[in-house]
């Protein structure tokens, strides 16, 4: 029997999943996610049950390496194969540019071109793809699998690729790409799968995590998205600032004097609910919070949502769902009944009971608008991709 892995390695964080791989296709096995890496790893995985089958702490946990936790990662998967063999890894990479519109196989070649797209997601990019370094160090043979999380946006028309600034620029790149496309892809695959015939019509869905972002579909096909040059871009998120006035950015650097490595590390990892609340950047901790930051805070991250959820329906002529995913999409009946109440003047209105308990659709039987929670599952599309491009041919793995 053979088995996929794939990875998701971020700055803090590595999330993992072993799929099955047999004629009648992929099973998930095990998965799981290592936290709070550079300070004091842990690691929990789960088999199919839900059930807890891996708990470690990493002790002088500062001092352990993304490398290192990779190798005890890679060491328990070969306890967990039994008589299966890992075939091939598929990793999510957040960047691929214009290029690339498909998963790739990972060459020498192609990991060149995306070290160069580091500069465009600093804050995952290296990580994604020194995961990838690390595994061919371990095991050089094995097949590695880049996904991109820009590629589902490849259908962009190309005036949603582009910025307001002059041609040249856009000829350079500088042009928007979108994010979380995995993420999209599955809830695409799901409004399929739900409404075979229209695909739900006129969608958006609201990727609403750490990184936030929306996406909007209409009959399947991609309008629009508010992450754009950078996953910087958009909502407001848990440690980025999302859509900023430029000129702010100016006056950092002008006027108050901060190093544009400064700017950096203020939009991406000092903004957001952490920045505005002073406290965390984690929905949870400020729901649990009595200070009057942590609520606006909060306020500011469903008046954002809000907002940028009402803009894009005009690209798409008007709107029949709305799809809630990620940590706090999936999770959060307190922030989806305030944006959604925000939104009532189009017709949508909620069924609280249903969204106290995270049902599959949410919105009241009277409601113009069909509101559904999706669970996100970017590791199933990354192990799809794997085996579509390692499949040789008519033939099926056993
Ligand atoms: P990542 O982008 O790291 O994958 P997640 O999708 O896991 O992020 O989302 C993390 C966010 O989801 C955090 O703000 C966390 O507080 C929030 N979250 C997770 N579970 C819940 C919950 N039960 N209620 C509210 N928020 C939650």
């Amino acid at each position: 029997m053979k088995a996929i892995v794939t990875l998701n390695a971020g700055s803090s964080s590595i999330k993992f999943a072993l799929y099955e791989l047999s004629a009648d296709g992929l099973r998930f096995d095990a998965g799981g996610k290592i936290e709070e890496i550079g300070t004091a790893p842990r690691l929990r995985a789960r088999n199919a049950q839900g059930d807890v089958i891996l708990q470690r702490n990493w002790p002088q946990g500062n001092a352990i390496s993304h490398e290192h936790l990779l190798e005890d990662l890679f060491a328990w998967a070969a306890t967990q194969l039994g008589d299966r063999e890992i075939i091939a890894i598929g990793h999510r990479v957040v960047h691929g540019g214009a290029e690339f519109a498909a998963p790739r196989r990972i060459d020498d070649a192609l990991l060149e071109v995306l070290e160069a797209l580091i500069p465009l997601a600093p804050l995952h990019q290296p990580h994604n793809l020194a995961a990838v370094r690390a595994l061919r160090a371990l095991a050089p043979h094995l097949p590695q699998i880049a996904c991109f999380d820009t590629a589902f946006h490849h259908e962009l028309s190309a005036l949603a690729t582009r910025l307001p600034l002059p041609r040249a620029f856009h000829d350079k790149g500088v042009r928007r790409y979108g994010f979380h496309g995995l993420s999209y892809e599955h809830i695409a695959g799901q409004l399929r799968a739900a409404d075979p015939e229209r695909l739900g019509g006129r969608v958006i869905a609201a990727h609403l995590g750490n990184g936030a972002s929306l996406c909007a579909m209409r009959e399947g096909r991609n309008i629009d998205t508010t992450m754009g040059f950078t996953a910087l871009d958009g909502l407001m998120m848990g440690t980025r600032s999302g859509a900023l006035d430029p000129g702010v950015v100016l006056h950092l650097q002008m006027q108050l004097g901060l190093a544009a490595q400064e700017v950096e590390t203020l939009l991406y990892k000092k903004s957001g609910l952490l920045g505005v609340s002073g406290l965390s950047s984690d929905m949870r901790t400020l729901h649990a919070s009595d200070a009057p930051e942590a609520a606006e805070a909060i306020d500011l991250f469903v008046r954002q949502a809000a907002r940028q959820t009402a803009a894009l329906i005009p690209a798409l002529g008007g709107l029949d769902g709305l799809v809630f995913t990620a940590g706090i999409g999936e999770n959060d009946p307190v922030i989806r009944a305030r944006i959604c109440e925000s939104l009532s003047w189009t017709g949508l209105s909620l069924d609280t009971e249903a969204n106290q308990r995270n049902a599959n659709v949410i919105s009241a039987k009277q409601s113009r608008i069909l509101v559904r929670v999706i669970p996100t599952d970017e590791e199933a599309v990354i192990a799809h991709h794997v085996v579509q491009l390692i499949r040789p041919t008519g033939s099926n793995f056993q």
